[in-house]
């Protein structure tokens, strides 16, 4: 290699709780980099403690029991949202950091008195990834694929790569996660099979169906919910705890920050332990006090039965969106070759079990659950390296339908679900009155027919429109969704083929 600070592209699985890396040799031969000696993954938390230090991944976790305020995790849920958003409500309800508007019509996050946009907060976890990498190779890295959930919107793909610039890392593509795990799969196997993944990671659920032969991964549909992952998993069970505790004490531990990261930590262990055992010991000892100054201590046996049937209606909502996603692709469950679990929380037998029953067979073991993403990025940013995208192509779908907000409210869809990208489309437009100079388009990303119920991309606005009684000119708008589903317009006068270029792209609701 010449340089290898220009030539290396690694590839990172920017997780909600975790974060992982990787890096492909020459010969497409992938290692996944180690953090101080051993853990292969970095918590994708972010804090700042009393004396003012910045603290990233396993640091920050440390201190988050004590810290909770000030220890801001989970924060992939909230990256390109705007405020008034639902998921926005329900994530401070689940978090101790004080989450609130932007200026951008984005959300900002308290920590330590300072205020952080997420891309911020994803550009710190994303710095140090890189600095762990540079460390491990030995030579500074510039460049990464990186992969977000399928179900992201154009513009939590745009917040992704603006968390790579603010850090001065090079996004060169983002991919999505679970077409990076079948790449991880199926690269140079010399496949021809029609595969499912199933995603469940910390925050996010995705499914998608994926046509692999050989050298070419074509996505056919994908579907999910950015709201559902592991996180719901233990919140599931800190509500029944909660419960549990008010009806024996008659105190309510949601009001205590620091009690309640207690519970939140020793359900996730809980939960995870309840993979393989069948039941264990919940014990918080004095975890508050009474107002007489008693001590209470939470005191509880967890075991697997209770865990499912509280979890029961979150593994429901991955099973119909599963069924979706396979009428979308037209495809019936015995024509899926092979189920492939990706994300953590894939490891609850529930999960597996529901997935045998469906499909009349038992889920593929054929990639490691934490590590696929991490490694098909890595290999895609080696095929890229390598010369261009020769050595694999790639067809992936946009996740929700595109569209323009029209005069009347409604949403003229450009490009449907699950449209192949990339992608462009060209539409005729003219001016709605005389000497209009400008023109102004809302686009929105949603399967909603009201554009009001769907997420807004970006007011774009085109100057330069000649001056012409109303509905004379002639323009040719042009959509161009991208290999990343990331979206650009452009716009041309039929009659003088004059481009228009001067996209200002503006994020308010
Ligand atoms: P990921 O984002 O893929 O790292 O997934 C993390 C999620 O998986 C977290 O919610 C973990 O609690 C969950 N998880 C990890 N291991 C297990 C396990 N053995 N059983 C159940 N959930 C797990």
């Amino acid at each position: 290699m010449e340089d290898p600070s220009r030539d290396t592209i690694i590839g990172i699985d920017l997780g909600t709780t975790n974060s992982c890396a990787a890096v492909a040799g020459e010969e497409g031969t992938v290692r996944l980099i180690p953090y101080k000696g051993g853990d292969f993954i970095i918590p994708s938390i972010f804090a700042i403690d009393d004396k003012g230090h910045e603290l990233i991944g396993h640091e920050a976790k440390r201190q988050w029991q004590l810290n909770p305020r000030n220890t801001l995790y989970a924060t992939k849920r909230l990256i390109g949202r705007s405020p008034m958003d639902d998921v926005v409500e329900s994530v401070q309800r689940s978090v101790q950091y004080r989450v609130h508007a932007g200026a951008r019509n984005d959300v900002e996050l308290d920590c330590q008195g300072r205020s952080f946009q997420v891309s911020e907060v994803a550009s710190r976890i994303l710095g140090k990834i890189r600095d762990v990498a540079s460390d491990h190779l030995g030579f500074r890295v510039e460049r990464a694929v990186v992969t977000v959930p399928a179900y992201f919107t154009d513009r939590q793909r745009q917040a992704v790569k603006e968390a790579g610039r603010l850090v001065g890392l090079e996004v060169v593509r983002v991919l999505n996660e679970p077409t990076a795990a079948a790449l991880a799969y199926g690269l140079g196997k010399h496949l021809k099979e029609q595969v499912l993944v199933y995603d469940l990671g910390g925050g996010t659920f995705d499914v998608s169906i994926i046509d692999i032969r050989d050298r070419v991964f074509e996505v056919k549909a994908t579907g999910g919910d950015i709201f559902l992952g592991g996180i719901d998993f233990d919140n599931a069970m800190i509500a029944y705890v909660l419960a549990d505790f008010r009806r024996r004490h008659g105190v309510d531990l949601a009001t205590d920050p620091v009690a309640m990261q207690r519970v939140k930590d020793l359900a996730e262990r809980t939960k995870v332990d309840l993979s393989s055992r069948d039941a264990v010991p919940f014990s918080i000892p004095f975890i508050t006090m009474t107002p007489q100054g008693q001590p209470l201590s939470i005191d509880m046996r967890f075991d697997r039965a209770t865990l499912e049937q509280l979890t029961e209606p979150l593994i429901d909502r991955t099973l119909e969106i599963l069924v979706r996603v396979l009428s979308d692709a037209g495809l019936k469950p015995e024509e899926i070759d092979r189920v492939m679990l990706v994300g953590g929380q894939t490891r609850m037998p529930a999960i597996q079990e529901r997935l045998t029953a469906f499909f009349g067979r038992p889920p593929s073991k054929g990639v490691h659950p934490d590590e696929a993403v991490a490694i098909g990025a890595a290999l895609y940013g080696w095929s890229l390296s390598a010369g261009g995208d020769r050595q694999l192509q790639l067809l992936d779908v946009i996740p929700m339908a595109i569209g323009i907000e029209q005069a009347g409210g409604e949403t003229h869809v450009v490009f449907g679900r699950n449209a192949s990208i990339p992608n462009a489309r060209a539409i005729e437009a003219t001016s709605s009155h005389d000497g209009q100079t400008e023109l102004v388009l809302r686009m929105v990303q949603g399967d909603h027919p009201e554009a009001a119920r769907n997420e807004v991309l970006g007011e774009f606005t085109f100057g330069g429109v000649r001056p012409c009684p109303a509905g004379e000119v002639r323009l040719e708008v042009i959509f161009d969704v991208n290999v990343e589903g990331i979206l650009s317009l452009h716009v041309r006068d039929r009659d003088t083929g004059r481009e228009m270029k001067s996209t200002v792209r503006i994020t308010r609701s």
